[in-house]
């Protein structure tokens, strides 16, 4: 290999960091940390008792209140991952554990963002579509061009037709959620439940 390439794999594997994938003794729950176990313990046990806390109701929390427990995180694997990667590597023990099913996890770690943000929007729906708009109409011509230029790379995607899975009409992709909330979409599904 020459300088270069090893180089960048250096410069790589710098921007790894160590992560411990931990399950509470005891309890079926696993959890992940870049911190130390000591720092993450320490973090679920004020986490746990703090009533501001966002998570102060998860069955996790509620458990250790309810039955007085001193915690204690079991390492069960260690690796060096990206911040993109350290969800599925939590996921992998989650699954192999059942500790959703059957145990103390609530969410799966790799989708765990994604229902945080969707959360997020809700809360704060109002708010970020006035903001949204108002940037759209400051920046109206970036923004028409930008369509312009996406629809030119997918030309596709406003034609694609589909079967609405509710009443089997054959429906653009990209209007299925309007059609569903349509009269003829609900008339000619009763028809269908009633056949
Ligand atoms: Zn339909």
């Amino acid at each position: 290999m020459n300088y270069i390439t090893i180089l960048k794999i250096i410069i790589k594997m710098d921007k790894l960091k160590k992560l411990i994938v931990y399950r509470i003794d005891g309890i079926n729950y696993i959890g992940s940390t870049i911190e130390s176990l000591n720092s993450r313990k320490w973090k679920h046990n004020s986490d746990c008792y703090n009533v501001k806390n966002k998570n102060y109701n998860i069955s996790l929390y509620i458990h250790i209140r309810e039955k007085s427990l001193q915690i204690k995180l079991i390492p069960i694997a260690y690796y060096f991952v990206s911040n993109k990667s350290r969800r599925y590597a939590e996921q992998y023990w989650i699954n192999k554990y059942d500790s959703v099913n059957n145990g103390l996890n609530t969410i799966n770690a790799y989708t765990n963002k994604k229902l945080n943000s969707e959360k997020y929007y809700q809360k704060n729906k109002e708010k970020i579509n006035k903001v949204t708009k108002q940037y759209r109409k400051k920046n109206k011509d970036k923004y028409n061009k930008y369509t312009k230029n996406w629809v030119l790379r997918n030309p596709n995607f406003y034609k694609t037709k589909i079967n609405c899975p509710k009443c089997n009409s054959i429906v653009r992709k990209q209007g299925l959620l309007r059609h569903q909330r349509s009269k003829k979409c609900k008339k000619l599904m009763l028809l269908h439940h009633q056949l």
